[in-house]
């Protein structure tokens, strides 16, 4: 089947920032095949989908989400991320079932395909649970079973989560990923393995390094820093999504020159727990990849990616002191391209021969006229719920604000029986 998107203004996020306005975008095989000006390709299709008043752009990528935690969105907010974990989220956890996380992502991706996301990095336990949801609902994901302990308690986590990088291994949307939690939940024997594991069997590392200050002074008690850690148990060897990365010093920056992978910032989560700002300057000067994410919906409560270019605007700019210090352009940039970049994928860009991976975001609102200046308004003034379809790999996820996919309103009901349950 070819389809054909005509009318929206089309804006590639190329290397040259092409923008066809209006314009059109025909895709095959979940491939783009065209796209230009309005009526650039005469070729016929089966199906033309005519959407005036739009942006159609790449889709967002969250580069950093535990999908599941939607079940516990809103649980003991306001505390300190230590206190918050040990004594809240970690207890509930435990009572997680397979069922529940599944629920929960399934959840997570209702809210992700509403918000224009068409793809995901993930670290959750029932990792499988997780790889059904995401085939069920469409999107992309990187997928990695959360992995604690020492040698010894964390070797069945590492086990499983090599069985589960066999089993899905060459599927079309989900990438099996190692996830290793991050240094102060994970012995340095473990993290060595991991790394061994990682090289022998070609898969990234999905780790969080540098979130909180409490990290860095546990850390700096041990004579060394997060980043140090990783490159003396071999991490680097292979691609690597740091997640956060929040606390990285100049001096850090040496271990990451060259690296295969990227940091991910989550702005609102380092907001909301008081943790700190990414040293992003500092990292672009350095030609370090910086994408984003949420974190999980427990410590962000949302996963609209267009909130969180905002906040990454926002927050730069206020550390930096200075309107100029951070682009919007930066913004949408850090939520595609350099997302994909981190994970290794060809998406967050639109150009012949790359995934039909795009959303279109509705313009005719009254928070979105006039349009001066189109990526301004996307960054700073659209918001998720302005996203009108969403299409994966080119399959239309939604339509005018209609999931396709699956019953949303049945996974709604179930999320919320599931959550109330957990917490009784
Ligand atoms: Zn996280």
């Amino acid at each position: 089947m070819r389809f054909r998107m005509e009318g929206p203004t089309v804006i590639t996020l190329d290397d040259k920032r092409t923008v066809y306005g209006p314009g059109q975008l025909t895709w095959q095989d979940g491939e783009i095949v065209s796209l230009g000006p309005e009526n650039s390709d005469p070729a016929p299709v089966d199906q033309l989908i005519r959407v005036g008043d739009a942006y159609l752009l790449p889709g967002l990528l969250n580069g950093h989400n535990h999908a599941a935690m939607t079940l516990l969105r809103g649980v003991a907010d306001d505390s300190p991320l230590f206190e918050w974990l040990h004594d809240h989220i970690f207890p509930l956890e435990a009572k997680l079932t397979a069922e529940d996380v599944y629920t929960g992502t399934l959840l997570a991706c209702a809210e992700m395909i509403h918000t224009g996301t068409v793809g995901f990095a993930d670290m959750y336990f029932h990792a499988e649970q997780v790889a059904r949801a995401v085939e069920q609902a469409g999107l992309r994901a990187w997928i990695a079973r959360g992995i604690t302990g020492d040698a010894q308690s964390g070797q069945p986590r590492l086990d499983e989560s090599l069985e589960f990088a066999t089993e899905w291994r060459g599927h079309p949307r989900i990438t099996p990923m190692l996830g290793p939690h991050a240094p102060y939940t994970v012995s340095f024997d473990l993290l060595q393995r991991v790394a061994a594991a990682a090289q022998e069997c070609d898969l990234g590392i999905h780790i969080h390094l540098a979130e909180s200050p409490q990290e860095m002074a546990e850390l700096a008690q041990r004579q060394t820093t997060p980043f140090a850690l990783a490159h003396r148990a071999g991490l680097f060897s292979s691609r690597i999504l740091i997640a956060h990365g929040t606390h990285v010093s100049a001096s850090d920056v040496d271990y990451l020159v060259g690296m295969r992978g990227g940091i991910i910032t989550c702005p609102v989560s380092n907001a909301k727990l008081g943790n700190g700002i990414l040293p992003y300057s500092m990292l672009r000067e350095a030609g370090i990849t910086v994408g984003l994410g949420t974190d999980g919906p427990a410590s962000t409560n949302s996963l609209d990616m267009f909130l969180e270019m905002k906040a990454m605007a926002w927050l730069q700019k206020l550390a930096g002191r200075h309107p100029e210090t951070f682009r919007a352009e930066e913004a949408l940039i850090a939520a595609t391209t350099a997302t994909a970049s981190v994970l290794g994928h060809a998406g967050g860009q639109l150009a012949v021969g790359r995934p039909a991976d795009f959303i279109v975001v509705g313009r005719r609102s009254a928070h979105l006229t006039p349009e001066h200046d189109a990526v301004a308004n996307l960054v700073y003034a659209a918001q998720g719920k302005d996203v009108r379809y969403t299409v994966v790999d080119g399959h239309i996820l939604m339509a005018e604000g209609i999931i396709t996919a699956f019953d949303e309103q049945a996974v709604i009901l179930e999320a919320e029986s599931r959550a109330k349950m957990l917490t009784s």
